[in-house]
Parts: structure tokens; sequence; C-alpha cells
């Protein structure tokens, strides 16, 4: 036909020693990307070599997130060079792939399917020990397309404790596991926020501001269908400093280590 030959993506190969991480949630603002990009650092931070697909179509706020807002990738005859940050960890984002940076992403089925394709074998990922995918929230296109050309991804589903955002949140992570793909485990974000004059006289309430129990209803119920377990990974308390880190481009695990949002977030990283 002329058209040059697809290239296989790599992650997709059966001696491939990448793991693959796709993070999804049912509705948006629950912090999915807030996750994904806390968790990369995590990982890097412990030595690990790693890379994020923003796929996110609605949001890609990831690059924001990492300090490089503005970057675009550069191309090495006809591979595209993901963006290197100053935390080591290295992105791309489906808002890279735009002609101009204010048009919005209306792609159909089979275009998004060519962006997602284009992300996991068009870029010169090196040897990555890990790739994370923010996946755009829902049941959407990505989520089915991915589960085509990467089924071997495992899927870790961001809710909060309401009612209403964890029961999309299972369809997201029962669709996942239609493709065929694993869910290892639930985030709950926003869990509570920790009183804040508690450290006046000593005590620790916690305020819960959306409601509980989001997290754990999820992962019984995936538990369940699935006939293995899905844990609970974390509990991330809502942390002033978690959504500046994201506004200005330093995330959490970087910006405040000993934030008790971090540690969260650390130690789902360690578990995964
Ligand atoms: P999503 O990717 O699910 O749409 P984001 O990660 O973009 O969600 O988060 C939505 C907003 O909420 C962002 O401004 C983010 O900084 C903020 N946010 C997320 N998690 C927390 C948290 N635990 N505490 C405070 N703010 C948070």
């Amino acid at each position: 036909s002329g058209g040059k030959a697809q290239r296989e993506i790599p992650f997709a190969q059966p001696g491939s020693l990448t793991k693959v991480f796709a993070i999804a949630s049912g509705k948006g603002g629950v912090g999915k990307s807030s996750v994904t990009v806390n968790l990369a650092l995590s990982m890097a931070k412990s030595g690990l070599k790693v890379g994020i697909v923003d796929a996110d179509i609605y949001g890609h706020s990831v690059p924001a997130m990492l300090g490089v807002a503005d970057a675009r990738p550069t191309q090495v005859d006809d591979l595209i060079m993901p963006v290197p940050t100053s935390s080591g960890v290295s992105v791309i984002s489906i808002g890279m792939l735009k002609p101009r940076r204010d048009q919005v992403v209306a792609w159909r089925g089979p275009m998004l399917d060519r962006a997602l394709v284009q992300m996991l074998s068009d870029v010169y990922w090196g040897d990555l020990d890990v790739l994370l995918l923010d996946l755009p929230p829902g049941t959407g296109d990505v989520a089915i397309s991915l589960g085509q050309h990467l089924p071997g991804a495992e899927v870790v589903v961001v809710t909060t404790p309401q009612e209403a955002a964890a029961e999309v949140a299972e369809r997201a992570g029962t669709m996942a596991s239609m493709m065929h793909q694993r869910v290892v485990g639930v985030v709950e974000n926003m869990s509570f926020l920790p009183c804040p004059h508690c450290a006046e006289d000593g005590t620790e309430h916690r305020l819960e501001i959306f409601g509980s129990g989001g997290g754990a209803r999820v992962a019984a119920t995936l538990s369940g269908r699935f006939g293995y377990d899905v844990p609970v990974l974390g509990e991330i308390p809502l942390d002033t400093s978690l959504r500046e880190g994201g506004d200005v481009g330093k995330p959490i695990v970087d910006a405040d280590p000993t934030a008790p949002a971090a540690q969260v977030l650390a130690s789902v990283a360690e578990r995964l």
C-alpha cells in the first residue's frame, strides 16, 4: 500500500521486562492523575526507570504536574523522544500530539486508538522498568484500545470514598477485567481531612468530607466478581500540599515527602 509498516508495541512482546500499570477511575476529578505522577516519582526515587503515557483525553494534566507543561517532544528520525523531567521520569501526553495546544481533542475511536498505539510504539522509551498509563475516566474508547493492545497491563482503580464515585469506579474495574487485564488494587483518594485544629490539643479527628467506604466497597465488589483478592492499596488524605504540588509541577512525594499523603503514595508504589 505504500504506508509504513506499523511498529510493534515493545511492551506487548513476550520477553518484555517492563511492568505496565494503567491508572483508571470511574469519573474525573478523583485524583487519578495526581496518583499517577506521585506513584511514578516514588518508583523513580527507589531507582526504577519509569515512563508515563498520559492518555487522558479530557484532562491531559500530567505534563503540568511534572513541571513540563509547555514541552514538546523532539523527533529523531521517525522516533518520538519522550519529554524528560527533573525527577527522571519521562512522559508523553496525548496533548503533545495535537497540532495546537488550545485545540480540543475531539477524536473518535479509531483516531484515539492510533494515538494510543503511537504513544506506545513510536516513542523511544528505552529500557523501562515501569510504564504508567493515565487513562481517561470511565469505560470509553481508550480503555478498550488499551485492553486490546496491552492485555498484560495491570490496572489500579482510583476512587474517592463517595458512593457515586465508587459505583462508576467498579464499572471501570469490571471493564478492565472484561479486557482480560488484572485489577491489582484500589486507591482511595480524598479519604478524609485531618482536622486542622487537633494538633492544638493533641487529638486526631478525621473529617470525612466525601463520606467513607468507597474504596473498600470497590475492592470488595471487584474481589467478589473476579474471584481473586483486589486489595485497597492505600487511603490518601486530603492535603493542600498535594494540590499545590500538582499546580506548581512539583509532586508532593518530592516536595513534601514526610506529609502523610506522600507517605501513603510511597507505600502504594512499594506494593505495586
Ligand atoms: P483526575 O485525574 O482524577 O481528574 P486530578 O489528579 O487532576 O484528578 O485531581 C483533581 C484536583 O484535585 C487537582 O487539582 C488535584 O491537585 C486535587 N487533588 C487530588 N487529590 C488530592 C488530595 N488528596 N488532596 C488535595 N487535593 C487533591
